[in-house]
């Protein structure tokens, strides 16, 4: 079930403080992403590759859609021909992957490097050190078909606020530290972080860029 209303109000909220909307649309039916594409929405963020190459060829081809879940390397060929904005890379391997599909396809394919900075133990995201090595590696300066236009990452799962705001001012401050970092194909300018239960809190520190899915499509089972 799509909440139209929620959607309007947070759309009408966000574009004020200039921030995008990625609908989360991972489980959900392709019937409910037409309904918020018919409402003008058009950034779409899913989490799993087959389900994303689904859904994709039965939407409109002007869809943006971003891949936030973790993307394992030997599945990239099969975003890369059309994929907006791929969140979640943690490694040089997985760069070096989506450079070179992006060769093969003639194009570029904008990334954000995602960073650790929940409390939880997780497999995924860069920590400061790891950040730095893939930022100023020769390999990467070397791969003109990506564009690192940011960072993304999660906070921890708690009704803590204050330790979340502190994880995400954390990400906002591994941002500013390399915001002069400039190079071809470095630029970071995107901060995707916050979700359905946290994004207010994500604003205040420093997020252009929330992924909400359960707000507008109702809980996920
Ligand atoms: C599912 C998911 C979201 C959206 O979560 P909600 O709590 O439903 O808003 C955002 N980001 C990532 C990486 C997700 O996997």
């Amino acid at each position: 079930m799509v909440n139209t209303e929620a959607y309007k109000n947070l759309k009408e909220e966000l574009d004020q403080k200039g921030v995008t909307l990625v609908a989360v649309s991972k489980i959900k039916p392709v019937s409910d992403i037409q309904k918020l594409y018919d409402l003008g929405q058009r950034d779409f963020g899913e989490n799993y590759v087959q389900e994303l190459v689904e859904k994709q060829p039965q939407l409109p081809s002007d869809m943006r859609w971003h891949f936030i879940g973790h993307l394992q390397s030997n599945k990239v060929k099969y975003i890369a021909p059309f994929v907006h904005l791929i969140h979640g890379v943690d490694s040089q391997k997985l760069l070096k992957e989506i450079n070179k599909q992006a060769v093969k396809l003639d194009r570029v394919i904008p990334v954000l490097l995602q960073v650790y900075i929940a409390r939880e133990e997780s497999k995924f995201g860069l920590d400061a050190a790891e950040l730095e090595a893939l930022l100023t590696a020769e390999e990467t300066a070397g791969f003109r078909n990506i564009r690192i236009e940011g960072l993304m990452g999660m906070a921890s799962f708690t009704s803590n606020t204050d330790a979340v705001r502190a994880e995400f001012n954390t990400l906002k401050g591994l941002a500013e530290r390399w915001a002069s970092h400039i190079t071809e194909n470095i630029q970071l300018k995107t901060l995707s972080f916050g979700m359905s239960g946290d994004y207010t809190i994500a604003i205040e520190e420093g997020s252009n860029m929330v992924r909400i899915g359960s707000l507008l499509f109702g809980a996920r089972n």
